[in-house]
Order: C-alpha cells, then structure tokens, then sequence
C-alpha cells in the first residue's frame, strides 16, 4: 500500500533491491571513503600548506563540499550519511566485523545517552564551533585535517562507550544540517504497511536477526514519517521478514508538512543554517576584506568580536526578528494557535530558502575554484607528483558568466518553495483561505529580505 503521490523504487528497479540487501555493497562504499578520508587527513598533516595545491581543501571543502550541498542532499537526503567513513572505524569495532552479520552483542560498554541530549542541540552548537573556525580550516590544511581527525576519534570513542551511532545520531555537525535538509529530498526510505509493522511482534528492524543488525540511528521504521533521522543505512531492509521496507520517490518537501515532529532544536538548525550561509557569504564573498582578516583571526581581539557577533546573529538576532515576524502573523490572522508553536511552524519555511542559499554560495565556490581539483588528484600532497598527467592543469574557472544566473535562478527557486511551505503550514492551522494568506505576509516578507540579502551579496 503505497501512498498515491509515491512510487516504489524497489518495485519498479530490483537490481537496485538487491544490490542494497548484499551486505558488502554499503561496506565496500564506505572503505573508498574511508580511504579518501584518511588521504585527506594525511595530505593536509604532510602536504603543501598551500590550500589550493593541497588534496584536502580541494577535495574536502570544494569537492565532497559540493556533491553534498548541490547532489546529494537535495535529491537523495541523508545519503552521504549511508556511505561515510567517519563512523565505520567505530561500527566495525562495534561490530567485530565489516561485512558479515556477527552474532552476539555489539562490543561497547553499553552506556546510556542522557535523555537530554536526545536532540539536536549538540549538533547545533557543534556546527556553530565548527563554522566560527571555518575561514581558518578552509584555509589551512593542517587545521583541516586535525578537525577531520577529531571527527574520526570521537566517532570511534563514542561506539566504544554507547551502543548504534550516537555519533550520527545526536553529535555529527554535519549530519545535523543533513537531516534538516533531507526533509526536501525526493527519496525516502518508509514502511509499506504500518498495520504489518504494529502486529509484527518479533520487531526485527530493531532487535536485528541473523540478515542484519538493529537500526543503528536507533529508529523505528514503522514510525517513520520524515528523513530527518533514518542515516538510509538500509539495514532494515536486510532484516524485515515481511518484505515491509520501500524506498520511494516523492514530491520534494514533502517531511516539511508533518506537523507533529516539528521541534524547537530543529527550528534553530534552520535559523543556524540560514544565518551561516549569510555570513559566510558576507565574510568569503563581500567586498569586506577586514572582515575575513577578522574571521582569519589577524589577532585574536578581532576574531572574538567576529566570533561573538558571529553567535549572537545565528543565536539571537535572527530568531529574535522571526519571532517578531511570526507576532505579526499571528496578529493579522487571528490564529488561536500558541505563539511558540506557530514559531517553530514557520521556521520550517526556512529549509528551502535555507538550502538554495547553500546551493548558490557553493556554487559560486565550486564553478571558481573546482579546476584545482584536476591538479590536486594528480599531485595531493603539492610535492611535485604528476600521477594522471594533469599536475600542470592550471585554474579555469567553470561558465563565469553563467555563476550568477544559476545562483539567481536557485534562489528563486528555493524562494518561491520557501512561500508555498508558509502557506501550507499557515493553512494547516486555519482552514480560511484567506486568513491563512494572512499569515503568510510577514513570513514572506521576512523571506524576501533575506533573498535579497543573498542576491546582494552574489550580484555585488
Ligand atoms: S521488521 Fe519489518 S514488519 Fe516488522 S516492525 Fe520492522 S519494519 Fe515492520
Ligand atoms: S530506519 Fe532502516 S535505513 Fe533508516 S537508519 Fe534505521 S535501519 Fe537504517
């Protein structure tokens, strides 16, 4: 029983059913990433300091950068988080094994996660750690490459005290934003029939059988209504005996319409993601140069002042002007409607905005500054290699008169979705048209500042 608006992948391509129920296919994957991680790793450690010479800028923070914010998490959610390398050390320790379903207990103290920490809290305040250091680690490979390493160690220290990955589950600064953003994806990964799941007693999704493990992101699939927090590792697929799991295709958004997930950490992801991909473009991309001495930390008076204005925007400031923008809509419309949930609400109309803001500062990034890339495969460590012949290919930037158009165009986009999600939450707590075009105003508004902030940015 599929519902009418989706289709089943997994019906309409088996190859692709089967290729994900081997157990070495997802494994295998992740030993390639594994292998270009710890690349990354020793090439910023070892490498030029050069960043445009050196594999791990290149590759980490304009290539994977990329193909994550422009491919992968708009049109397939949560897949990088099936394929990467940074928790496979620590579930293969778990596991005692990579590719074959070992019997017996995972091998971890088994520790308890603190309740309160059940949340995305800690990735937000992890990414806003990151982001406040990221003109100094997208600049300097050794820098890069102690975060990516600390990224490893304490996926491998936290397998070893708590059970599945807590990991990706509740630390991953990465994975955080990945599954605010998968929301929009096209694919999901679902039950067919919920009433199976409810009688199936044995629940093998979660206790794991002799196919598979139980859900390591620590998710009933019977329960799933929204990507944000099924990591696609497709181990309930291997382990459903009743032939329960799809993978569908979908209209795009479709996770923003679920009302009841809708939670005031995930509200601030969105204000945090939103806020960041401002003030990166502001500080990468203005005409302010001493603002990027700043954030580069020229002296570290300067870098405390960018780094508290830095929490306090992200923080504060834009929240604090979307709860005067969700006050007025309130106000307007006469909605009966608790003013702290019709703000949580509407900060889910910042996801799509949210996003192509993202996509079009990446791909000012990438269009630029992709050409090192062919330089870099053939000589990562900048010691003077020349493995595929292309050490010498000097930098092109990719369709320069067409970067802005593009970014034009994705902003737009993300806009007008941004719009279309107001009035359908709006219309999901009024049943009056008109009222509901009401409430929309001031988040519209709200959101076509901020879209013109960003074209201000990008066409100078
Ligand atoms: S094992 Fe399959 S049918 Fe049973 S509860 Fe899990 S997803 Fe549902
Ligand atoms: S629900 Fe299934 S695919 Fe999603 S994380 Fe759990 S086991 Fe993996």
């Amino acid at each position: 029983m599929v519902t009418p608006s989706r289709i089943n992948l997994l019906e309409r391509l088996p190859l692709l059913k089967t290729i994900l129920k081997s157990r070495a296919f997802q494994p295998v994957l992740m030993l390639i990433t594994l292998f270009v991680f710890v690349l990354a790793i020793l090439t910023g450690l070892f490498g030029t300091p050069a960043g445009s010479r050196n594999f791990n800028i290149i590759f980490v923070w304009i290539v994977w950068w990329a193909l994550l914010i422009i491919v992968m998490v708009p049109f397939f959610g949560r897949l990088w988080c099936a394929i990467c390398p940074i928790p496979a050390p620590g579930e293969w320790l778990q596991r005692r094994g990579i590719i074959q379903r070992r019997t017996g207990r995972l091998l971890t103290l088994n520790r308890r996660w603190p309740r309160r920490l059940k949340n995305m809290w800690l990735q937000n305040f992890g990414f806003l750690g990151v982001a406040m250091f990221s003109t100094i680690i997208l600049t300097r490979p050794s820098v890069s490459a102690w975060v990516l390493f600390s990224f490893l160690l304490v996926g491998v220290m936290l397998s070893a005290v708590y059970k599945n990955r807590i990991f990706c589950r509740y630390v991953c600064p990465v994975g955080g934003f990945i599954g605010l953003y998968s929301m929009l994806s096209p694919v999901e990964l679902r039950v067919e029939d919920q009433g199976i799941c409810a009688s199936h007693t044995t629940k093998d999704c979660i206790t794991g059988n002799e196919h598979g493990y139980g859900c390591p992101w620590m998710v009933f699939p019977g329960n799933l209504t929204r990507n944000t927090y099924c990591g696609l590792c497709v181990e309930c697929l291997k382990t459903c005996p009743k032939n329960n799991i799809v993978i569908n295709l979908r209209p795009f958004g479709s996770d923003l319409m679920v009302a009841k997930e809708r939670r005031l950490d995930e509200a601030y992801k969105a204000f945090i993601m939103l806020g960041c991909a401002l003030l990166y473009s502001v500080v990468l991309l203005g005409p302010w140069g001493w603002l990027k001495n700043w954030a580069n930390m020229d002296t570290l008076p300067h870098w405390a002042i960018y780094a508290a204005a830095f929490l306090a925007i992200n923080l504060l400031v834009l929240p604090g002007l979307f709860w005067l923008v969700t006050v007025a809509s309130r106000r307007l419309s006469g909605q009966a409607v608790p003013l702290r949930r019709l703000f949580v609400d509407y900060a889910y109309t910042l996801v799509p905005l949210g996003l192509s803001g993202w996509i079009a500062f990446s791909l000012g990034f990438v269009l630029v500054n992709g050409s090192y890339a062919l330089g870099v495969v053939s000589d990562p460590f900048g010691w003077g290699w020349n493995l595929f012949g292309t050490a010498q290919a000097g930098w092109t930037p990719l369709w320069p008169t067409l970067t802005a158009f593009l970014q034009v165009g994705t902003l737009t986009a993300g806009l007008l979705f941004s719009v279309n999600t107001a009035y359908k939450i709006a219309r999901q707590n009024s049943q009056d048209h008109r009222l509901a075009f009401l409430a929309t105003l001031p988040v519209t508004g709200f959101l076509t500042l901020v879209t013109l902030g960003f074209l201000r940015l990008y066409l100078g």
